[in-house]
């Protein structure tokens, strides 16, 4: 399914003009991330691009249809192409891990089905195999409230898989995780988005997730002041600075490296830089 925001804008009714000519498209199988400092607009785009604020100016196409202004019955259809996942898991904490997982799939109905069990066996081995896909084969029958974060957030994408989106939607989503928990979902959205070729796009503030994504968007004050390939954005190190962005640890090494006059090229991945420092050792 392909995306495509054209010229979108968003005027609050207290004036405030959160987005400005914001134009992109994002081609099906493709995974795009939006970086930039708080305030510039990212929620605002996010929540327009999954239909919860309408824009007040511009339009958003899916496969060349107009989603932005469809309403009721036709604008739900449209939705269901677009799942999110979002910073705070929104995960039902006393309930189950498959539960949670059987539920997500129809929003509307899952209470009703969740209250006289109306899942069927299918649906049930379907919501199993992918808590095993998301590494949480063990925590089916475990309410969510005793899983870790990076778990629950596990278990919310298993969800999302279940709902077979087009588009997945990720709003910082690795935001309220530690270090490790965010590695591993940042690996795990990786996997996915190789596996299912699905589109992505990533809302976040973690510069090492942006390195792995084929296009990145960056904005600020509403607008887009930066649109390329990982590699091109990321070795702007002074205007990401300028931004309050910061560059991949990788990167930072390798212009440690370069300043030693070790000649290593920049890598904006640590596979990248892995590559870089075992052709200097075998090179020597
Ligand atoms: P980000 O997610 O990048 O931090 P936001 O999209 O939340 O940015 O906000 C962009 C701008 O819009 C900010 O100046 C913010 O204060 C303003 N804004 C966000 N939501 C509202 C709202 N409901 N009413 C008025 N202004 C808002």
């Amino acid at each position: 399914m392909n995306l495509q925001i054209q010229h979108i804008a968003k005027k609050f009714h207290n004036g405030t003009k959160a987005l400005a000519d914001v134009d992109f498209s994002v081609s099906q199988g493709e995974f795009v991330s939006v970086i930039g400092p708080s305030g510039a607009g990212k929620t605002t785009l996010f929540r327009i691009l999954n239909g919860m604020m309408e824009c007040t100016g511009g339009q958003v196409l899916l496969d060349d249809k107009r989603f932005d202004s469809l309403k009721g019955r036709k604008k739900r259809e449209l939705q269901k192409s677009i799942a999110t996942i979002y910073q705070d898991f929104c995960l039902v904490e006393n309930s189950t891990c498959l539960k949670n997982v059987l539920t997500a799939r129809l929003p509307d109905m899952g209470f009703f089905q969740g209250m006289f069990g109306l899942y069927g066996k299918t649906r049930k081995e379907e919501a199993l195999k992918l808590l095993d896909r998301v590494g949480l084969p063990e925590k089916a029958e475990e309410p969510v409230k005793n899983l870790s974060g990076g778990q629950k957030q596990r278990v919310a994408i298993a969800g999302v898989l279940a709902m077979s989106p087009q588009i997945i939607i990720f709003d910082e989503s690795t935001s309220m995780l530690d270090p490790q928990g965010k590695a591993e979902i940042n690996e795990l959205i990786q996997e996915i988005h190789k596996e299912s070729k699905m589109t992505i796009i990533s809302i976040t503030h973690d510069i090492e997730e942006v390195a792995h994504s084929d296009d990145v968007i960056v904005m600020d004050d509403g607008r887009i002041v930066m649109h390329g390939k990982p590699e091109e954005i990321l070795l702007q190190e002074e205007k990401l600075i300028d931004l309050k962005l910061d560059i991949p640890f990788s990167l930072k090494f390798t212009k440690a490296l370069q300043k030693q006059g070790i000649e290593i090229e920049a890598c904006t991945t640590m596979e990248r830089l892995v590559d870089e420092v075992c052709r200097l050792h075998f090179d020597k």
